[in-house]
């Protein structure tokens, strides 16, 4: 068995680096391994849970948690830490503004919690103020990170990291309909009686009231969600039963919020699928919440549609067709987010 001849020093794994040991090729040579590594911005409730998923998932090797609150990161930390003999190789560790440097994806969590009833647009001014400080020490550290913006309002804090920033427009994906998509799924495998892992359908547009069923998009095993009803014959009025599914995706958080006052543990699922996506260079088609430009008709906002994303985030805008209603409505949901940047001098 061949020897590891490199220096002790080379072991090191030296806090905040985010560099680990290279073991290096059977003939010695070392290659510029380095860690995969995830900083979230934001320790509270969305952001310890997605660490937690995170971890598990094992792809990443490196977490930071940072919170304006240094107890709370400190407590996440070590409560995650004390778990480490049960996950995947991952260093877990309090971080600061010097991670950006090396990290490959920044996740923005932090922000003001909704309360209840509160709709996601009120939020915007306790936010937008949170996140923009955030993006100008992302972007002072020059930060080679894809940035994912969770915040709400998602779409409206995208389009602020992604002007703040000044970067390419894949480079800065907000989680938008993502975690809603899968609202949508759940909530149809339960109507049809399907496994949700042969339903396939997308929630687009805005985060929030204003977002679109996608109908023409979804399919159950393959088939075209029309002719699989056609074929099933489960549900008597099938647009009442349809309306009835997107409203309850539409008011999914807001029950949520209602019985426990926060969501967080699908959306640390959906992040862990957004970020795992970016680290693994996986081009997973996810409806995350990137800038338009020109793609469905719409230009200079920011909403989901299907993309690829990887390595380079939003990689790609994928325009499936949609029927004229919901282009309509998707329409209608860009310019609600427009009017809202206007509203705040950012249109
Ligand atoms: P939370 O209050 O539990 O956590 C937010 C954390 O952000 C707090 O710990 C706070 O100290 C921290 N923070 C505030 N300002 C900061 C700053 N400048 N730097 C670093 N940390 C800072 O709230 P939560 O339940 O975790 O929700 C966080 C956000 O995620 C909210 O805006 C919520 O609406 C949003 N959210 C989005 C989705 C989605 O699908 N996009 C889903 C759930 C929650």
């Amino acid at each position: 068995m061949e020897r590891y001849a490199g220096k002790r020093s080379d072991w090191s794994n030296e806090p905040g680096t985010g560099k680990v040991f290279n073991p290096g090729t059977k003939n010695g040579a070392q290659g510029p391994w380095s860690a995969r590594k995830v900083v979230i911005v934001g320790a509270g409730a969305v952001g310890a849970t997605f660490a937690y998923a995170l971890a598990q998932s094992g792809a990443a090797d490196d977490i930071a948690l940072i919170d304006a609150n240094p107890d709370l990161a400190k407590g996440q930390v070590l409560d995650l830490a004390h778990g480490l003999a049960f996950l995947p190789a991952v260093r877990i560790h309090v971080g600061s503004l010097a991670d950006y440097r090396d990290a490959d994806a920044i996740v923005i969590t932090a922000g003001a919690k909704q309360q209840p009833g509160e709709s996601r647009l009120a939020l915007l001014s306790r936010n937008a103020a949170i996140v923009k400080e955030i993006a100008r020490g992302i972007a002072d550290a020059d930060s080679p990170a894809a940035i994912i913006v969770t915040t709400n309002p998602v779409d409206i804090l995208t389009y602020i990291v992604l002007k703040e920033t000044g970067r390419a427009p894949g480079r800065v994906i907000g989680s938008g309909t993502v975690l809603d998509s899968f609202r949508f799924r759940y909530l149809l495998s339960q109507k049809c009686g399907v496994d949700v892992h042969n339903v396939h359908a997308f929630i687009l547009g805005e985060h929030g009231d204003s977002e679109v069923a996608a109908w023409s998009m979804t399919h159950i095993a393959g088939i075209p969600i029309d002719e699989y009803c056609a074929s099933c014959g489960r549900c008597g009025d099938r647009e009442a039963q349809r309306k009835k599914i997107a409203d309850e995706v539409r008011n999914s958080a807001y029950h949520v919020i209602d019985y426990k006052g926060a969501t967080y543990f699908a959306i640390g699922l959906a992040l862990t699928k957004i970020v795992a996506a970016v680290l693994r260079n996986q081009r997973s088609v996810l409806p995350v919440s990137t800038l338009l430009q020109g793609e469905y008709g719409l230009n200079d906002i920011c909403l989901s549609v299907p993309c690829l994303v990887g390595r380079a985030g939003a990689e790609r805008v994928i325009e499936g067709r949609l029927v004229d209603s919901e282009l309509k409505a998707l329409a209608n949901s860009a310019a609600i987010l427009k009017q809202t940047l206007a509203q705040i001098g950012k249109g």
